[in-house]
């Protein structure tokens, strides 16, 4: 640990010591189980400190992370922009939890970019905000892994309940496609096998986030599979476009379609796999590859977005017909920069 990051922890201590301090929490945008996580479990720590806290969203959570301790809690800017608007004049530390930057913070961001107090970042994208209080890793498996890591740090093992573990284990299964990618370091399981004896309850929160299934949700994804994806010969591209009507026919929640854009990379030859979704003001993108393929540089460079090297999204305010050409048109672009030729086929 450098002397800046143990000054930074000494600093951070002193600020969550002080209980009359009032602090607001933020996930990104379209929060995920690694943002839902890590804001529960933060949270969860504020409660145990005798700390006030607020979790603030510029959406909604999804209903399949409303299982995590306080989720259920957060104030949406959607339906409560007042009383978001106070707590971020009140509050004196903004916590930007799973993003590296407030332009994910969608309606939220032009408060948060003016807030006053300080600003305390946890995250694991690639260049990162500044900010007064950073935590930034980019080789962790998730935002929990490196915040279960921060508070140990300060408080010790012993902050860790069941409900902070089960939180914590939440964000790194879900970031990791159950400890499948992004999980290779010994670490991210030393930081699991803590977690088990501090009290995780893998097996629930398993069923929680895996085994909720409703039958329409399940439909669509056969849906996309059966009858929307398409492989973009002669890239090992797979793209799955989803217009709002079907979303609607299928009764589209939050959520749905989490995971959906995973399963071309399950094709041996599908090396890139892209979602695009039209939603009520913007079509989202989301992007995934396996091995050496940055999809990042590709979410960046044509759709507004970023992200991790195999996971990355961007939007557009287009029409989807429209975005799904400029997908295809920018392949040859993508395939021809940053794919190695042997790939160059599928
Ligand atoms: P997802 O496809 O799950 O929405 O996003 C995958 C990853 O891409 C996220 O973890 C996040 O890092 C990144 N990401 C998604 N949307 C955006 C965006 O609009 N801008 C940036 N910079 N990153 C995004
Ligand atoms: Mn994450």
């Amino acid at each position: 640990m450098g002397v800046k990051m143990k000054e930074t922890i000494e600093r951070l201590k002193r600020c969550l010591g002080d209980t009359s301090l009032k602090i607001a929490i933020i996930p990104h945008i379209s929060a995920d189980g690694d943002a839902a996580g890590a804001c529960s479990a933060l949270w969860q720590v504020c409660d145990r400190l005798g700390v006030q806290a607020r979790l603030l969203t510029c959406d909604y959570f999804p209903d399949y992370l409303k299982w995590l301790p306080r989720v259920p809690d957060a104030i949406s800017f959607q339906n409560r922009p007042r009383e978001c608007k106070e707590w971020l004049r009140e509050a004196r530390l903004l916590c930007m939890l799973d993003h590296n930057t407030f332009a994910r913070e969608g309606d939220l961001e032009f408060f948060t970019r003016n807030f006053r107090g300080e600003v305390l970042m946890i995250d694991h994208h690639p260049d990162p905000e500044e900010v007064t209080y950073r935590f930034s890793d980019t080789r962790v498996s998730s935002t929990c892994e490196l915040l279960y890591t921060l508070i140990t740090r300060i408080w010790g093992k012993q902050m860790i309940d069941a409900g902070i573990a089960n939180a914590l284990y939440a964000g790194i299964s879900t970031d990791t496609g159950g400890l499948s990618h992004n999980s290779s370091r010994p670490r991210t399981y030393r930081v699991v096998a803590d977690l088990l004896a501090l009290g995780l309850e893998k097996e629930y929160v398993h069923d929680q986030l895996y085994q909720r299934n409703s039958l329409s949700r399940l439909r669509l994804e056969g849906h996309c599979l059966l009858n929307k994806m398409t492989i973009e010969e002669p890239y090992p591209l797979a793209i799955i476009p989803v217009a709002l009507q079907e979303l609607e026919a299928f009764n589209f929640k939050d959520g749905d379609l989490e995971g959906v854009v995973n399963l071309p990379l399950t094709i041996e030859k599908v090396l890139v796999s892209v979602q695009i979704t039209e939603r009520k003001e913007r079509v989202k993108l989301s992007f995934r590859s396996k091995g050496e393929i940055p999809v990042n540089l590709w979410a960046k460079r044509f759709f507004g977005g970023g992200g991790h090297r195999n996971a990355a999204g961007g939007q557009l305010t287009v029409p989807l017909e429209e975005c799904v050409r400029r997908v295809r048109e920018s392949a040859a672009w993508f395939f021809s920069e940053h794919v190695d030729a042997r790939h160059l086929h599928f």
